[in-house]
């Protein structure tokens, strides 16, 4: 079964194309500057072809368009025609409290997907927007939407609710969601396989999963389900991230307001764009420009990397009291896998949970014997490993499960 993977941005289309039969990627593309000037669209092949272009992409309609065209193109083509593409696995970022699971998308899934579109007006309608371009060129196969919340949906109400007013839940669904599932869940159930190979059972599993990208997060997964997720209501609440600053007292929201006369708009943008690890240091949100300008002293660079770690070691010791323990943490996205510094920062001192880095196995870059490396001690009982994420396949999995439970 051909499964194509569709993850539709505000301004980008990504999508990548499986074999699912074996499991293997035939290619992936990306298209870029949707609805504005100069854009383009990139692809490469499984087997090292690639093809590139600029295009005029107005909407998502056209991207899409393009990105078939691409797939069955002469250039770095891998299928003959459209209907090779069997079955179409969608990421959609909030599933609300509707969907805890994925499922083949109708007009009331979408009719969902538009509404959820209130509590993440960045990302749904972007996906929206992917999901009606790809169900209008591809209308005779199932499309299956995989949400970014659903593996949450198993978080304690001790969890998820803030303390506010009751009515602001349950009226207006404010409450905690979590979010980045998708890779949360990917790399838990290696991670779990990987304790069960080493004779701990299910029950006693009780796993950290810390996804450091560009976006951050970390969940808690005990005995497989998630029972708690740094962010929030929205993507923005918890760890450092590149742009975004994460835990705040929220006194400060209203003190931007009132005191320094910033509009909504302002601080919105202040919040998620602005701060974090760019807003810190100045100079930028990629870890590897301020380890860059740490080197050559930068004293900000150095503050914003130190508080970084520390809200993931603050986090790793909240989770393993929420659990009532840990056996494993696991590292993973742009930062977990490629940032030794950053690896080693994050679990410091963290030697009274049973876990300690052994520096000969926190290499760079690291061997990924099958996208998962253990860095921990031989001594340590706690299992640190580095899991290589992939959310297009997890989202191509899913597809195929949920086909299959449905036929
Ligand atoms: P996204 O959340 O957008 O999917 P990624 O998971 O790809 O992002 O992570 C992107 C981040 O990973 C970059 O911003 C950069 O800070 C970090 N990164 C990637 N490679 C390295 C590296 N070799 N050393 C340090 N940081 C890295």
């Amino acid at each position: 079964m051909n499964v194509l993977v569709v993850n539709a941005g505000s301004s980008s289309l990504k999508y990548e194309l499986y074999d699912m039969d074996a499991e293997q990627s035939l290619a992936r593309g990306l298209c870029e500057r949707v609805g504005d000037e100069g854009a383009n669209i990139e692809q490469e092949t499984h087997d090292g072809r690639e093809y590139e272009a600029e295009v005029a992409m107005p909407d998502h309609s056209v991207a899409f368009g393009q990105a078939m065209a691409a797939l069955s193109g002469d250039e770095a083509g891998v299928i003959d025609s459209l209907a090779a593409i069997d079955a179409v696995g969608h990421r959609v970022v909030h599933g609300g409290e509707e969907f805890a699971s994925s499922v083949v998308i109708n007009d009331a899934v979408e009719d969902a997907v538009d509404r959820f579109g209130q509590l993440a007006p960045l990302h749904n309608p972007p996906n929206l927007m992917g999901i009606r371009a790809a169900r209008k060129l591809l209308p005779n196969v199932p499309h299956v939407a995989v949400f970014d919340t659903a593996f949450h949906q198993t978080m304690p109400p001790h969890a998820f609710i803030y303390g506010l007013p009751w009515e602001m839940y349950a009226e207006n669904g404010i409450r905690r969601y979590g979010f980045h599932g998708t890779s949360h869940r990917y790399v838990a159930l290696r991670a779990e396989q990987y304790l069960r190979e080493r004779g701990i059972p299910d029950e006693e599993h009780r796993i950290v999963t810390c996804h450091l990208g560009n976006g951050c997060s970390m969940t808690a997964v005990k005995a497989g389900v998630s029972i708690d997720n740094t962010l929030g209501f929205t993507p923005l609440e918890g760890l450092l991230m590149g742009t975004r600053c994460g835990d705040l007292d929220p006194a400060i929201v209203i003190y931007l307001a009132q005191t320094l006369g910033m509009g909504l708009g302002e601080i919105d943008n202040t919040l998620n764009k602005e701060s974090g690890l760019k807003g810190l240091s100045g100079i930028s949100n990629d870890m590897r420009d301020l380890q860059k300008a740490a080197n050559e002293g930068n004293d900000r660079a150095r503050l914003a990397m130190d508080l970084f770690a520390y809200r993931v070691r603050k986090y790793i010791g909240a989770y393993a009291a929420a659990m009532g323990g840990v056996n494993c943490v696991v590292l993973t996205g742009g930062i977990g896998e490629n940032d030794h510094l950053q690896r080693k920062w994050c679990v410091q001192d963290l030697e009274f949970l049973g876990i300690e880095v052994d520096p000969a196995k926190n290499t760079h870059p690291l061997p990924f014997d099958d996208g998962i490396t253990a860095i921990g001690t031989d001594a340590s009982p706690t299992h640190l490993l580095v899991i290589r994420t992939d959310e297009e396949l997890m989202i191509a999995r899913d597809t195929v499960e949920v086909l299959t439970a449905t036929a």
